[in-house]
C-alpha cells in the first residue's frame, strides 16, 4: 500500500516513519531537496501543483496533506483520481479563519466574539463587538502567531490591518483564558471516532512550547463540551483522519479558537504516551484499516525545541527524554524538534518538566 503526502515537513516525516512501521510505503511531494521527510520517504522533488508530483500522488492508494494551507485547487484535482482524506472541503474550511469560525457557530460550538474585516472603515463597529484588547488575524496563511496582532486601540487596529497587508481579516476579542486545551480525535472510514486525552498547551509568542495530556484535571463538563464539539466538526465535514481542535478554557466554557485538518503538534506526545500515536492512527483511518487504541500509557509531556538545538548528543543526557529531531537548519522561531518526557507517577511530571527547562536553559 502507498500513501501520498502533500508536503514534506516534520509532520510528513513522522507520518512516513509511522507508515514504515505498519508496512505502508510513504511518498511525499515537496519542492525542497532538504525537506524533513525526504530521508525517510520516497521524495518527489516537485512544486505541489506540478504535473510530476500530481502524477505520483494519483498512483497512491490514498493521499493526505501535512500542510496548514494545503492548496484547495490541487486537492480537488487529486480527488478526481484518488481518495483524498480528509477531503478538500475540510482543508478549505480550516484554511480560512472566517469559514472555520462560521462552522463552529453553525454547530453551536462557542467561539470568542469575532467580526470579519475587509476594510479599515469596518474596524470601529467591529471593536464595539469585540471590545479591547482584541486580536486582528488574517483570514488565511497565519500560523504560529504569524499573521496576527494584538491591538489596544482603534488606531492600533488600523495600523495592524495595514501592516498585515490590508487583506481580509478577522477581529476577535482577546480572551483572558485560564489555559489552552486541544482535543485530538481520529475518525475512521467506517465513521468510528476515537479520542486521545485532551491536552493542555502552553504557547509563547503564538508558538506552542509544551503540551501535556490533562484528562485527569479537566472538569468533566468541559471534557464533554470539547468532545461534543470535536465530534460535531468531524461529522459535519464527514471527516476521515486525525483532527485537532484548539480551545480557550475561560469561565467554565471552552471557546473554539481553531482547528487543524491533520496530525497536530499538540498530539506529538502520543508517540510515547498513548497506545497508538496520532501518526499511525491517521494512516490507519485514511487507509480504511482498524483504528488503534487511544488510551494514555502514563504521565507524559512534550517540549518543542525551537530556534536552536542543544549541542549534538547533549539531549541524550536528559533523563527520561525521547528526542525527535526534524533535520531542519536552526532559525529563529523555527520548530526543530521535540522531546517527550514520560514519568511513572503524575506527581512527578511537573518536577521533570522543571528539570528539563533548567537543563535546556543551561545548555
Ligand atoms: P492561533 O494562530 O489562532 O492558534 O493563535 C496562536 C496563539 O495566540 C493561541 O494559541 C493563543 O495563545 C494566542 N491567541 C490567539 N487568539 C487569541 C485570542 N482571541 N485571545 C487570546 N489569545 C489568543
Amino acid at each position: 500500500m502507498r500513501v501520498g503526502i502533500l508536503g514534506g515537513g516534520q509532520l510528513a516525516r513522522m507520518l512516513a516513519i509511522a507508515a514504515h512501521r505498519i508496512g505502508v510505503e510513504p511518498w511525499v511531494v515537496d519542492p525542497k531537496p532538504e525537506a524533513p521527510a525526504a530521508p525517510v520517504a520516497h521524495h518527489v522533488l516537485s512544486a505541489l501543483d506540478d504535473a510530476a508530483g500530481l502524477r505520483v500522488l494519483q498512483e497512491c492508494d490514498v493521499v493526505t496533506a501535512e500542510l496548514d494551507h494545503a492548496p484547495a485547487r490541487v486537492l480537488t484535482r487529486l480527488a478526481a483520481h484518488v481518495p483524498v482524506r480528509p477531503g478538500p472541503a475540510a482543508f478549505a474550511c480550516a484554511g480560512d479563519r472566517l469559514r472555520e469560525k462560521t462552522l463552529f457557530r453553525r454547530l453551536d460550538v462557542p467561539t470568542p466574539p469575532c467580526v470579519p474585516i475587509e476594510a479599515p472603515s469596518e474596524l470601529a463597529d467591529a471593536l464595539r463587538v469585540t471590545g479591547l484588547p482584541a486580536v486582528l488575524k488574517t483570514r488565511r496563511e497565519g500560523y504560529d502567531g504569524k499573521g496576527q496582532r494584538i491591538v489596544h486601540s482603534q488606531e492600533e487596529a488600523r495600523r495592524a490591518f495595514a501592516e498585515l497587508g490590508a487583506v481580509p481579516a478577522l477581529l476577535e476579542s482577546k480572551v483572558a483564558f485560564a489555559r489552552e486545551v486541544s482535543f485530538l480525535a481520529v475518525r475512521g472510514l467506517d465513521r468510528e471516532v476515537r479520542f486521545w486525552s485532551p491536552v493542555e498547551n502552553h504557547h509563547e509568542g503564538g508558538i506552542l512550547r509544551r503540551s501535556r495530556p490533562c484528562e485527569d484535571d479537566l472538569d468533566l463538563d468541559l471534557a464533554d463540551q470539547g468532545r461534543r464539539a470535536t465530534r460535531a466538526v468531524l461529522e459535519a465535514l464527514d471527516y476521515v483522519g486525525v483532527l485537532a481542535v484548539e480551545f480557550f478554557e475561560a469561565d467554565g466554557v471552552l471557546l473554539a479558537n481553531e482547528m487543524a485538518c491533520r496530525v497536530h503538534n499538540s498530539g506529538h506526545w502520543t508517540e510515547e504516551g498513548a497506545e497508538t500515536s496520532q501518526f499511525e492512527n491517521h494512516l490507519r483511518a485514511i487507509l480504511g484499516l482498524p483504528l488503534g487504541g487511544t488510551g494514555t500509557l502514563g504521565p507524559t509531556a512534550m517540549l518543542n525545541l525551537i530556534g536552536e538545538l542543544p549541542p549534538r548528543g547533549a539531549l541524550a543526557e536528559l533523563p527520561g527524554a525521547r528526542v525527535h529531531l526534524y533535520g531542519k537548519a536552526p532559525a529563529p522561531d523555527r520548530k526543530l524538534g521535540h522531546v517527550t518526557l514520560r514519568v511513572r507517577r503524575a506527581g512527578e511530571l511537573d518536577a521533570a518538566l522543571r528539570d528539563a527547562d533548567l537543563w535546556m536553559a543551561s545548555r
